[in-house]
């Protein structure tokens, strides 16, 4: 149905300009007269004017319901807590924050759908370098539910993997900025200690490593900028997602 629609509109006019033709200039439509290339020009000058009056549909309105009062609330006394230490960056999709360490497709997108369209409520990042330091979920009574039970578990999840901290704070009138500041601190400190040193450096150059990171069979590299420029280092395959590297003296 669809398609009849968009067709019955550069039908008629090819149809309407062929007669026009026709009658205004009977000699140049007779059999043999480059017809083909009228036909040809017709075709062209149809699908142009398709384009020209056709109208592509947006059909998006603003959502008054960005942030919902509870979230706005805790909002504002977060933005009052960390001040100037953390950027913060609401209802984050996680495939922003993470990815899918496999290459095949298969694989890939099996993990990415699970994760996609799947937000977490905040995010705090180094003010500096917008590097992620700490998800937040703002849990309220529909967290008791058992699909949402099931979809916090693997979030939580998908943040352990991935070695970013998650904390979860129960939806409240009010909060103290002293004791929510102080939760926030220590789960960020909490994680410092787990993450894996980045630049490692190595002795051997014969054997690609394994990405300090991300555990992926790295890839010899060289330097194209910086101090070290024209020396090379062992990479991650999947930089820019991840920036681990091994020096290599
Ligand atoms: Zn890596």
């Amino acid at each position: 149905m669809k398609l009849l629609k968009k067709l019955i509109f550069p039908l008629a006019i090819f149809i309407g300009l062929g007669i026009f033709l026709i009658i205004i200039f009977p000699a140049v439509t007779r059999p043999g007269n480059n017809l083909f290339l009228v036909i040809f020009g017709l075709m062209i000058l149809s699908l142009l004017l398709e384009k020209l009056t056709s109208k592509l549909e947006y059909p998006y309105l603003l959502r008054d319901d960005f942030l919902f009062p509870a979230e706005l609330s805790f909002y504002l006394t977060l933005k009052h807590t960390v001040s100037d230490w953390a950027l913060i960056c609401p209802k984050v999709n996680l495939f922003d924050l993470f990815y899918v360490k496999y290459r095949d497709q298969k694989r890939f997108w099996k993990y990415i759908s699970k994760i996609n369209r799947k937000h977490v409520d905040f995010l705090l990042c180094d003010p500096k370098t917008a590097k992620p330091l700490l998800g937040i979920e703002l849990d309220d009574k529909s967290h008791e539910r058992s699909d949402r039970k099931v979809r916090d578990e693997l979030v939580d999840n998908v943040f352990s993997a991935a070695n970013l901290p998650l904390a979860r704070i129960p939806v409240k009138h009010s909060y103290s900025t002293s004791e929510l500041e102080s939760l926030l601190r220590q789960h960020i400190a909490s994680n410092m200690d787990n993450t894996p040193n980045q630049a490692v450096t190595i002795e051997n150059e014969n054997t690609p490593p394994h990405c300090p990171k991300c555990g992926s069979k790295m890839v010899l590299r060289k330097a194209k900028t910086g101090s070290n420029q024209g020396e090379q280092f062992w990479g991650c395959p999947d930089y820019p997602r991840c920036r681990g590297i091994i020096k290599i003296e």
